[in-house]
């Protein structure tokens, strides 16, 4: 990799190999792309329009979807373009202007979300849940192991990191209780969960083979699918997750291009049985993406992404191989991330068993005024690491 003119990104975790995309804005101006780098964010518009780009325009709007929707031969042009800008000292003149600190800026959420998945990719996490909420039963249900496991969520209620969270209420009850009642949440938890992002639709009646995954994923994102327990074992059978899940879901600002991973890819832990070949062709890989999640200022798990069952390019398959189209702006999520020991699981709910063995703190499930941040590194091209853009929220007192 060629230095970088921009010293106090060099060796950082935000270095030019990694360049991920946000929507910032800046007092009395409109929300608009940049680029980060370092501390710093690019304000992409006024250097694209100034070196006549073919897509300048994509810089100037309030989300990436219109840089997504130009499709991967794009996306890998304005990266060589970016690196370039950032790495040849005949460019620093022109760019350096248009450099600003990431602390003065407003950062928003940085894709206009069409439709939202979350997936179940975690054998650890589906093994523990299993056993926590149907005890007497087998913990996998017979289909896990053949395909992986999603459900459709709501997509208007993602929101961008720092967005408070308003404790959900609902309907709950308790196997121990006779009747349902109404009220805040008890049972409050978080899911550690990489977010990927769709750039390049399909057609409606075709498939996205795990083969093409790269020509359809723009990038990925931080994501905290917030879970209220309580309204979710009471609702989900037969249909699955809903308010228990539809109340918010934060993702990070920033937007890590897939191009910036390439360094990261691992071999899957392995899958028994082998998938039907709509999800075994095509080579499909893990990432080995390190996880940190700290609740009230403790770091509480560490979760490793290399341990998915599932992989990113298998739960796209699965997704469109009834013909199902992607939209730009499509959100899948991966599951929560749970490792096989104890301080590599991705929510309370598994950290505490279900309420039973509280944390170190005492903690069992979420306490309103808390805040959980979550965070992501990965392997960069250079041989160091890239940071993911983390994801943070805090509970807030139910209305
Ligand atoms: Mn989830």
């Amino acid at each position: 990799m060629t230095d970088t003119w921009v010293e106090e990104a060099a060796g950082s975790l935000f270095d030019v190999d990694n360049l991920p995309y946000g929507v910032f804005s800046r007092a009395g101006e409109e929300p608009r792309v940049g680029v980060r780098v370092g501390d710093l964010v690019l304000d992409v518009a006024p250097v694209a329009a100034a070196e006549m780009l073919d897509v300048h325009h994509v810089f100037q709007e309030p989300s990436l979807n219109p840089l997504m929707a130009e499709g991967r031969q794009v996306w890998g042009s304005l990266r060589t373009w970016l690196t370039g800008l950032l790495t040849d000292e005949t460019e620093r003149d022109l760019v350096e202007p248009h450099l600003v600190p990431v602390a003065d800026v407003t950062l928003h959420l940085p894709v206009e979300v069409a439709d939202y998945v979350d997936f179940y990719a975690s054998l650890e996490h589906a093994t523990n849940v299993g056993r926590i909420f149907r005890p007497d039963a087998e913990a996998l249900l017979p289909n896990w192991r053949h395909l992986p496991v999603g459900y459709h969520g709501r997509a208007g209620t993602v929101v961008a990191s720092g967005t408070d969270v308003v404790r959900p209420a609902g309907q709950r009850k308790a196997p121990s209780e006779d009747a349902p009642t109404y009220g805040p949440s008890q049972r409050l938890d978080i899911e550690a969960e990489l977010g990927f992002v769709v750039g390049t639709p399909s057609a409606l009646g075709s498939r996205v083979a795990v083969a093409d995954f790269a020509d359809h994923v723009f990038g990925l994102v931080g994501l905290n699918d917030w879970s209220a327990r309580d309204l979710q074992a009471w609702e989900y059978v037969p249909l699955g997750p809903f308010l228990g899940k539809s109340f918010a879901t934060s993702v990070s600002h920033w937007v890590t291009p897939l191009e910036a991973l390439a360094a990261a890819w691992v071999d899957l832990p392995g899958q028994d049985p082998t998938p039907l070949p709509y999800l075994a062709d095509g080579s499909p890989r893990g990432l080995d993406i390190a996880v940190e999640v700290e609740i009230g200022g403790q770091v509480v798990s560490r979760p490793p992404y290399s341990s998915m069952y599932w992989s990113p390019a298998q739960m796209l398959a699965h997704m469109t191989v009834n013909g199902a189209s992607l939209r730009t702006g499509d959100l899948f999520a991966s599951g929560t991330i749970s490792g096989a020991e104890r301080e590599q699981r991705g929510s309370l709910l598994e950290l505490s068993w279900g309420g039973r063995e509280p944390l170190a703190d005492g903690r069992t499930f979420l306490e309103d005024g808390d805040t959980v941040t979550l965070r992501y590194t990965a392997p960069s091209a250079s041989g160091g690491r890239l940071a993911l853009g983390e994801v943070t929220g805090t509970v807030v007192p139910a209305v």
